[in-house]
């Protein structure tokens, strides 16, 4: 048998131009923070990439004035028509910039070049078109069509630009400014949005740019001109937006953490049902708020399952994340590092088992093997609390009312999978979970038509779909 040796097939980065220092869009323009700057690292080498400004409560402040101006004068008096042209320009722009998107994307997030050109900046796309065709026809969505005015929106480092298009694109077709703060480690792809927002001459201010960490957030969220808080992260930063908001007439949506049981059973096809296990989990370093981090396989399969999943893990590519043969990138920072590796430890202190594919992490970087803990109990952490990394709990149950009492056992409520042969039994067990999203015999696959949201301390509201349209329309929920 001839043997091949590893051929690396990367992408080029010299596609994207990356400024040496960037400032806030604002009205806009890119004007320069009056905070202290900061700097955005490559986490898969470490290396800066750029500094990028720091947006003061004053800096806040003139661009929550330049979107409030931008709506009263200009936005909310375009007809629907004319605002879905800026859409439809905006997503067809990042389809044809979708390779230096897709590229910047993977350096300053560290996620794999398949993943962010075949998932994070298609699907981008996709939400713009979507809400493009919202725009002239919000009479029919049910919700109404008047606007609620300024939004201040946050978003985490997971899937930066894709977070973004969740945001902003809903909030543009019905009418609203925004003010945008993306994460203080994955700022550039923002950044390069605001460049495409000048590409399509979106009138200034009408999206607003400031980047910055948790005090730029909070001056944001809570500036009283502001009508809308849209916020995902964590659970923690959830709530303390909830109080700040507490007593004032901002209406809210949260998209916050998540425990995702991904239920076998016993007749599920296991090939298939291993690869929806290792895309549940391992997509993105395991950095997805919705991901099945809970795998609940029934008892008379688990071995056999097991089995099959540990040799499939053991053929993951982990490494480069402009390799096209990645499958597991770099941890986005040295903090999230540190909480993975704590969380695991505490599993094994726990009485948990501990396995991992043998697997060469480069030395520079942040970097975590696919893991895998058997022998997890529900009462145990890594069973309860997020992880946020690419590690996978194992437990099994017996019967379908088992199976659907351990799934419901967390204080989260964002998604579900079902895997089995039964479309009777998928649908009787799927319409136990308490989960926002529940996939059957699939994983992790995201629509622009389809709402997504959670229960319990996974948040409130929906977005996407026309549901989505109800957080940026006065009177609704
Ligand atoms: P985080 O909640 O701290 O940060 C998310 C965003 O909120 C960032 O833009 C951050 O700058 C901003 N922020 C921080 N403090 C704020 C405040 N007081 N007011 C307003 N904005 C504030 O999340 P993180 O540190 O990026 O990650 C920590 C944990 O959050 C992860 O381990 C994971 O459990 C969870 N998380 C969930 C999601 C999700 O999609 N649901 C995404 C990222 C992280
Ligand atoms: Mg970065």
């Amino acid at each position: 048998m001839t043997v091949f040796e590893y051929a690396p097939a990367p992408e080029s980065r010299a596609i994207v131009d990356i400024r040496a220092s960037y400032g806030l869009f604002v009205d806009g323009a890119f004007v320069e923070g009056r905070g202290t700057a900061f700097k955005t690292v490559n986490p898969a080498t470490e290396e800066v990439l750029a500094e990028v400004a720091e947006a003061s409560d004053a800096d806040v402040n003139t661009a929550v004035a330049a979107a409030r101006k931008a709506y009263e004068k200009v936005w909310s008096r375009m007809s629907g028509a004319e605002r879905a042209k800026y859409l439809y320009r905006i997503a067809r722009i990042i389809q044809e910039r979708s390779r230096e998107l897709a590229v910047l994307e993977s350096i300053d997030n560290g996620k794999p070049i398949k993943e962010s050109r075949d998932v994070d900046v298609p699907t981008a796309a996709a939400y713009f078109f979507y809400y493009a065709g919202w725009a002239d026809k919000l009479e029919h969505s049910g919700y109404g069509t008047t606007p609620l005015g300024v939004a201040a929106q946050v978003i985490p480092w997971n899937f930066p630009l894709l977070m973004l298009a969740w945001k902003i694109a809903p909030a543009l077709a019905c009418g609203n400014t925004v003010v945008l703060k993306p994460a203080e480690t994955t700022p550039l792809t923002a950044l390069l949005f605001a460049e495409i927002c000048q590409q399509a001459d979106l009138p200034p201010g009408v999206v607003n740019i400031v980047t910055g960490a948790g005090a730029t957030g909070h001056a944001l969220v809570g500036h009283a001109s502001v009508d809308k808080v849209a916020f995902t992260g964590s659970t923690e930063v959830g709530k303390a937006i909830a109080r700040t908001v507490a007593g004032t007439t901002k209406k809210v949506t949260l998209e916050l953490g998540g425990k995702a049981a991904n239920i076998v059973f016993d007749d599920a096809p296991l090939d298939q049902a291993v690869e929806g296990i290792v895309n549940g989990i391992f997509f993105n370093q395991g950095h997805v708020c919705c991901a099945g981090s809970r795998l609940l396989v029934q008892e008379s399969i688990a071995d056999d399952l097991l089995a099959r999943l540990k040799r499939r893990m053991s053929t993951l590519r982990l490494g480069d994340p402009l390799d096209k043969n990645t499958d597991i990138g770099a941890i986005n920072s040295r903090e999230q590092l540190e909480r993975i590796r704590a969380l695991c430890d505490i599993g094994e202190a726990e009485g948990a088992e501990r396995w991992a594919p043998a697997c060469d992490l480069p030395s520079a970087g942040f970097w975590f093997p696919p893991t895998l803990f058997t022998g997890v109990t529900q009462a145990h952490r890594i069973a309860r609390e997020e992880v946020f990394g690419p590690v996978l709990s194992v437990l099994t149950f017996r019967t379908p009312a088992e199976a659907v009492e351990k799934a419901n056992n967390t204080p989260y409520g964002l998604s579900a999978g079902v895997w089995s042969d039964k479309g009777s039994l998928i649908l009787k067990v799927a319409a136990q979970l308490r989960a926002g999203v529940v996939w059957a015999n699939t994983f992790n696959k995201f629509d622009p038509t389809s709402p997504f949201g959670g229960y319990q301390e996974s948040g409130y509201g929906r977005e996407g779909g026309r549901h989505g349209l109800a957080a940026y329309l006065k009177g609704h929920q």
